[in-house]
């Protein structure tokens, strides 16, 4: 009887040609997540990954990390044994000594049919077997507890506690992304949506320093601290924004600066994603929430890159942006006061609808190149890597 993980996917997110990819980050993003909690491999069987585990695992801290791994349905911790009615009586058993549940019901499933008796057999004998050893009685709807078999050609897999999974895709199928970090609560959430999705996600913040504290910076690297627990290693650049903001200054009026800010965010954004090879930038914007986030100067902000600007929020309220935060522990971190770039020489109320020929008019009084090649050449890189710690480097 060895302990192993059993972790399920979606089959169907698995579109035939993406599946070997799907299923090789999923296996390497596993063993990546559960460094150093005794997972000794991972097995690739039918339908399913094993993590073949050491014989004593701290159960919470493997369950805390399996659960942020994007691309798994549900998963949990059991028993293989070879497939044999005898051996799967003897798991079942050992899995439920000590506990006390008022119901239960056995799940088996066969795999390939090799297995000499149906599903439904193995369902009544195990069933009749708990019936004998516990004070319990049978539920098929409302089970307190939940016995899967699953019944493969060469293992039998036991297991009871099955939890949900996050769902997604594998970190990493998906390609590479920056994202836009500020300190807020929107934009870490909008990261963590395309990490979701498959994206391995490449971090920006935009400082104001000297002129403004650092508190931005440090809550960009608590942020990406916390994020970089479902993508394994990342970066965050962190781009001087405070030398370009006072050109701004100079020669946007002052409702239009947040716009124009946004632009030149969105030119070094690209530029450092031409740099790291990301096919997308991300914002954490939603539509009409501030006044830089009207259709109007999203399109202004638009127009003056050709990646596509991915705005995983656009549609979502900010009760629902602040529960998942939570969710994902970024909530805290991001509600620490600070002082964000853009709040330096903008006003109260800026411009809700920059027009084309506005922006145009305060641009052609920059040097816009030099504006963003000024903020990549002060770009400066640091490196986060989970589970074995930050480390940091600059580049
Ligand atoms: P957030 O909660 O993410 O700060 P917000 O609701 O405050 O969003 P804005 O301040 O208008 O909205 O910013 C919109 C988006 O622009 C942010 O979600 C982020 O992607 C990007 N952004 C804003 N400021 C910065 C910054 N200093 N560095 C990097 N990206 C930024
Ligand atoms: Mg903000």
């Amino acid at each position: 009887m060895k302990p192993v993980a059993v972790v399920h996917y979606h089959e169907i997110s698995l579109k035939r040609g993406n599946r070997p990819l799907f299923l090789r980050r999923l296996g390497e993003n596993l063993v990546r997540a559960t460094a150093g909690c005794g997972v000794r491999g991972v097995r690739r069987l039918p339908g399913r990954l094993v993590l073949d585990l050491a014989d004593t695992v701290d159960a919470e801290t493997l369950h805390a990390r399996i659960g942020t791994v994007f691309g798994i349905a549900n998963f949990a911790i059991g028993v293989a044994v070879p497939p044999t009615l005898d051996a799967v009586k003897t798991a079942t058993l050992a899995l439920l000594e000590g506990r006390a549940f008022e119901s239960f019901q056995i799940r088996a499933r066969r795999t390939f049919k090799v297995f000499p008796m149906t599903s439904e057999t193995v369902n009544r004998v195990l069933g009749t077997l708990v019936l004998e050893r516990f004070p319990t009685r049978v539920d098929l709807t409302h089970a307190a507890l939940t016995v899967h078999v699953e019944l493969l050609p060469r293992d039998a897999l036991v297991y009871v506690d099955r939890l949900p999974g996050p769902g997604g895709l594998p970190v990493g199928v998906s390609g590479r992304v920056v994202a836009l970090l500020s300190g807020g609560i929107d934009s870490p959430v909008a990261a963590c949506r395309m990490q979701k999705r498959g994206c391995e996600v490449e971090f920006v913040h935009f400082h104001s320093v000297p002129y403004l504290a650092d508190t931005s910076q440090q809550k960009a690297r608590a942020l990406v601290g916390e994020l970089v627990r479902r993508q394994f290693t990342a970066r965050l650049w962190l781009v001087p924004f405070g030398e370009i903001q006072r050109e701004v200054v100079l020669a946007a009026p002052a409702p239009l600066r947040i716009v124009v800010y946004r632009r030149l965010m969105a030119r070094i954004a690209e530029a450092l994603a031409h740099r790291v090879g990301a096919l997308a930038l991300v914002t954490g914007e939603s539509l009409g929430q501030v006044a830089s986030q009207t259709l109007e100067n999203i399109g202004r902000v638009t127009e003056v890159v050709s990646l596509p600007i991915l705005r995983p929020l656009i549609g979502t309220d900010k009760e629902e942006i602040v529960r998942e935060a939570r969710a994902i522990g970024t909530y805290e971190i991001s509600i620490e006061p600070d002082q964000d770039c853009c709040t330096l020489f903008v006003p109260s109320h800026p411009e809700t609808r920059a027009s084309v020929a506005q922006i145009a008019r305060a641009e052609s009084r920059l040097d816009v190149a030099a504006l963003v090649d000024a903020g990549l050449r002060g770009a400066v890189s640091e490196a986060f890597v989970f589970p074995e710690g930050a480390l940091s480097m600059i580049v």
